[in-house]
């Protein structure tokens, strides 16, 4: 595996695959990495002939008071694992490589930006689209692979891509969880030991929703309250949202559609922890 910092190097390094006809699956990351990024790795090298990780703290998707300085960085740990797992290219700028000046360039997804974390972080997906799009405009991957658990960005994401018509296309890989059902986080290095134990109520209440789905439940007020009661039953939990919303639009839907994606935000302590699950209603 190598390691670039500049754009120069990466764009050098993607002639280089153009003319030999490498086809490249990109990864990007914050680093930080566990084995629900490695799983997006291993999915990528299936679908291309070389994988490139991108390990990038992005500032323009943290907002003010938001966990931009304490966000766990480690390069040297996700180099090691990165290369264990099949990774060719690791790209790892500076913040002064991607943003030699404050952007003037805004990108925005207003219809699904408005819901779910967005309503609660303006201005997150914002730089999330501003920093895909600069990534997949230096990489030119043919595939690009992102989480399921990131739910929202994905369709962020996607609907970028096609609006703008990016000739990339985007993969969305399903939540890796701990054994104990806890989806893997970055963030879950945050929590502290009785944190760490209680944030299971997340996987709890999302397995409450699917069966209530199971069981004939079509209201979303009633599956979103399903949802809030069992985090209820976690004291060190603070309910952001629950959720159950269309999974495209991320909008409301009652009665629930054919699917329902069922999504949640939960604080523990300072800790702000997301999940959800796409349910087939029929
Ligand atoms: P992050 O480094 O947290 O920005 O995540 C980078 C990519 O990894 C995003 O596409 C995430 O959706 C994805 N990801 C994060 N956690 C998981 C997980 N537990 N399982 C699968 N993909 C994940």
């Amino acid at each position: 595996m190598i390691e670039l910092t500049r754009i120069a190097e990466i764009r050098a390094r993607r002639d280089e695959a153009f003319r030999l006809g490498t086809r490249i699956a990109l990864v990007p990351t914050m680093g930080a990495l566990h084995d629900g990024h490695i799983t997006l790795v291993q999915k990528a090298a299936t679908m291309a002939d070389e994988v490139w990780a991108s390990v990038f703290v992005n500032p323009t998707q943290f907002g003010p008071g938001e966990d931009f300085e304490r966000y766990p960085r480690d390069l040297e740990t996700d180099r090691a694992r990165l290369a264990a797992s099949g990774c060719t290219v690791l790209f790892a700028p500076t913040t002064a490589e991607m943003y030699p000046r404050p952007p003037a360039v805004a990108l925005d997804v207003p219809t699904l930006s408005s819901s779910l974390c967005g309503a609660h972080r303006p201005g997150h997906f914002g730089g999330v689209a501003l920093v895909v799009t600069k990534l997949l405009a230096i990489c030119l991957p043919q595939v690009a692979v992102f989480g399921a658990k990131d739910w929202q960005q994905a369709a962020v994401v996607r609907r970028l891509v096609e609006d703008l018509n990016l000739p990339v296309s985007v993969h969305v890989a399903p939540t890796r969880r701990e054994a104990d059902g806890l989806a893997m986080s970055s963030r879950n290095s945050y929590l502290s030991r009785d944190d760490r134990r209680a944030a299971t109520v997340l996987k709890r209440a999302l397995d409450d929703g699917a069966a209530a789905v199971s069981a004939g439940e079509r209201s979303a007020p009633t599956l979103e309250r399903c949802l809030a009661s069992r985090v209820a039953t976690e004291p060190r939990a603070r309910l952001h949202y629950a959720a159950a919303v269309d999974p495209d639009t991320l909008l409301p839907r009652d009665p629930v559609g054919p699917r329902v994606l069922l999504a949640l935000a939960v604080h523990f302590g300072d800790t702000r922890l997301i999940d959800n699950c796409l349910v087939e209603v029929a």
